[in-house]
């Protein structure tokens, strides 16, 4: 059964469910409460970061780096 992140608006506390994936957009209420919560999303998506660095000419060894094709 997956687990789910929520934070609570009135506390500022953040607490886990875990639960059906159905009921996963369903109300949650934190552990002091209150119902004012928020589902976190607890596998982010780490899109935007730093491109991969990959090597392109510039003589980064190889034969077209050694002279013995041109
Ligand atoms: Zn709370």
């Amino acid at each position: 059964m997956p687990r789910y992140d929520y934070r609570c608006k009135a506390c500022g506390d953040t607490f886990e469910l875990t639960r059906p994936m159905a009921d996963s957009s369903a109300p949650a209420t934190c552990p002091s409460g209150h119902e004012d919560t928020v589902k976190l999303l607890s596998t982010v998506a780490m899109t935007g970061g730093a491109p991969v660095p990959r090597p392109s000419g510039g003589g980064g060894g190889g034969c077209c780096g050694g002279g013995c094709c041109g």
